[in-house]
């Protein structure tokens, strides 16, 4: 078997290590492979839905932010599939994730750095070089970027009920469940919640007979979209960001949930239309429910289907609610993939478990004077809200590339800013040190 050697390999074809397959693709200066588990590429296909749409501008593609002359834009694909003209002529703002993942997919096939049908299983560093074998094949390589997406999230007292009538959102649409004449409980009230409570509503896995959308926020929430909220999603936010106080940092993450976490505008007035026209035009008998301030605390099943137990938030009431399936729209978390076990004894973790990123992504670790360990989607309390989305996933390829290769491959100068956070950009940090080491 011969061992390919690489400047830098992949783990993982998501959109974020596909960005930076898509930058690094134009460029001579690093020989690089990205490695994906799955025959071919598919971004979160579970949930899929006909009629579900992106969060963000289709500008935030793989390579626009820093480089709109790439062949591996979303304009360019436009224009390889030959239907830019009736795109533009549709006067979308934003478009459905269904394109957005033919677009992907587009790429992903069409680069010559992608394979597909690689499991990673283990990463070994022997003092050079690491070492990479997926199921069939054995890779070298002098740096590694991390890009294998965060994991379902279920709550511990849910797992034992997983099945065909329990199970996390992300699976729905591989499960395509028969819903007709069933009672659904929809678990979690973000985007996901929002989406899986629309496509019951519209029948999309038949002719649902009841739905109890139950969420722990204390209403149905919108995302913050505004144009100030977005400032958020920028280089200079991230770069000042990235100096504070983990403990501030923290509590900035959680106070912006909504700038990620929430609903579509969009969104929420189609499901709130659907609800009015239902009960107030067509006066249909009641067969949907919303329920706000509620925390599912446990469940039992038996012949009868589930017990659900809820409890209030503000009033702390306990109710119970009966369902015969229950979909899981709970989030995802973060851990370590199980490929990096072995190299991870050589990293030093934080509380969660995880490695500290320094501001160019790359991980702290003993062997990072030659050998660095870039890692996407995994800083979200090092830099930032913008982390786990699309926003910012071409601007943190770019820095990755121009860090790995020591070159300044791609212009990387945050634009003049609208806000003044009044934060210290990391290069002012230095020159102020620098200072006052003179
Ligand atoms: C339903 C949904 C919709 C979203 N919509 C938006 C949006 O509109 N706008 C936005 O900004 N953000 C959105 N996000 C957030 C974010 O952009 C996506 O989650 C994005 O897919 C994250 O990309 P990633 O590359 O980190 O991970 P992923 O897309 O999860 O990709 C990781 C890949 O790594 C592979 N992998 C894992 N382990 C291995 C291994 N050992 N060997 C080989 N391959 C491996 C996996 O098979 C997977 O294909 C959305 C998230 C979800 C869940």
């Amino acid at each position: 078997m011969n061992t390919q050697k690489l400047d830098l390999l992949g783990v993982g074809i998501g959109p974020f290590n596909l960005s930076i397959a898509a930058l690094a693709s134009t460029k001579s200066a690093l020989s690089t492979l990205f490695l994906e588990r799955k025959k071919e590429f598919a971004w979160h296909p579970g949930l899929l839905l006909n009629d579900a749409k992106m969060q963000t501008s289709y500008l935030k593609d793989l390579v626009t932010g820093i480089d709109p002359t790439n062949p591996y834009s979303f304009l360019n694909y436009l224009v390889e599939q030959h239907k830019l003209y009736p795109f533009i002529a549709s006067g979308q703002s934003v478009i459905s994730r269904l394109e957005f993942s033919h677009y992907l997919s587009w790429a992903a096939h069409s680069l010559a750095n992608t394979r597909f049908d690689q499991n990673v299983q283990s990463i070994e560093f022997d003092g050079d070089l690491f070492s990479i074998e997926t199921d069939n094949q054995c890779y070298q390589s002098k740096h590694l970027v991390v890009g294998t997406g965060m994991q379902p999230q279920v709550p511990a007292f849910c797992e034992p009920h997983i099945s065909n009538s329990c199970f996390h959102a992300s699976e729905l649409a591989l499960r395509k469940p028969n819903l007709s004449g069933k009672r659904v409980a929809i678990i979690g009230g973000g985007q996901t919640g929002a989406d899986v409570f629309q496509h019951l509503f519209d029948n999309t896995f038949g002719e649902v007979k009841e739905i109890n959308w139950i969420s722990r926020r204390s209403n149905i929430e919108a995302l913050d979209e505004s144009c100030f909220t977005d400032q958020y999603f920028m280089p200079d936010y991230v770069d000042g960001f990235y100096q504070l106080a983990q403990q501030t940092k923290n509590s900035e993450v959680s106070r912006q949930k909504l700038t990620s976490d929430g609903i579509t505008n969009d969104c929420l007035q189609g499901i709130y239309q659907r609800l009015y026209h239902d009960r107030f035009v067509l006066n249909k008998p009641s067969w949907w429910s919303i329920q706000p301030n509620r925390t599912l605390m446990s469940m039992a099943h038996s012949e009868l289907g589930y017990k659900l137990h809820l409890e209030h938030g503000l009033t702390h009431d306990n109710t119970q609610i009966n369902a015969d399936v229950v979909i899981l729209c709970t989030g995802y978390s973060r851990a370590l993939p199980a490929c990096l076990s072995e190299l991870a004894k050589q990293i030093p973790l934080n509380p969660q478990g995880l490695p500290e990123l320094c501001p160019d992504f790359s991980v702290k670790w003993p062997g990072a004077s030659r050998n660095h360990i870039y890692m996407v989607n995994a800083g979200i309390h090092s830099h930032g809200i913008a982390e786990p989305q699309l926003s910012l996933a071409t601007w943190r390829a770019a820095k990755i590339l121009n860090h790995a290769s020591g070159q300044n491959l791609y212009d990387i100068e945050p634009a003049e800013a609208v806000v003044d956070w009044g934060l210290n950009a990391i290069e002012q940090t230095e020159q102020r040190l620098a200072a006052l080491g003179s």
